[in-house]
């Protein structure tokens, strides 16, 4: 454990944190995606990768998790970090706190899962970039409809469909 004298659990600033004895290490993603988190062995599908726990509120902020109507987990060390992907490779069982592959995830990879699975109301509605063929391009969550800024958002995606890439 002499890695954890690197561990800051009170900055947010400081990360990347990595825990090896869990295999998982919150990282920078890319420029456009923000902190993501990685795993740092390969995983298979249907594997519980992390138990979590945190501080289970009413409040929607950032990073927190929607655990139950009007209760969101924070403070919670990885599955706040976890990017939103319209195909991910994992799930968040809110039952039993843990986070599952939903396929085999090679070392090295990020681990994703769907925003709108667990959330009802996100913090912030999103453009999405995650390259999955289904690619819903805005996200929201399960319970809201999409904002002024998405419906723009959509309709500009429409308009340059075919740009490539
Ligand atoms: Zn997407």
């Amino acid at each position: 454990m002499s890695a954890g004298s690197e561990l800051r659990h009170d900055d947010p600033a400081a990360q990347p944190l990595e825990d090896r004895e869990e295999g998982l290490r919150v990282c920078h993603a890319n420029p456009e995606r923000g902190l993501g988190v990685e795993t740092l062995v390969a995983r298979r599908a249907g594997e519980v990768i992390h138990r979590f726990t945190g501080d289970i509120g009413p409040e929607l902020l950032l990073h927190t998790l929607q655990v139950g109507p009007d209760a969101h987990i924070s403070n919670t060390r990885f599955i706040g970090f976890l990017l939103h992907s319209c195909a991910p490779n994992c799930r968040l069982d809110m039952a039993t706190f843990e986070l599952v592959a939903l396929e085999d995830v090679r070392a090295g990879g990020l681990l994703t899962i769907d925003y709108a699975a667990t959330e009802d109301r996100l913090y912030r509605q999103f453009a999405c970039h995650c390259g999955a063929p289904h690619c819903r391009r805005w996200i929201t969550g399960r319970a809201e409809p999409v904002n002024a800024e998405g419906r723009e958002w959509l309709a500009l995606g429409e308009a340059s469909w075919g740009e490539g890439s």
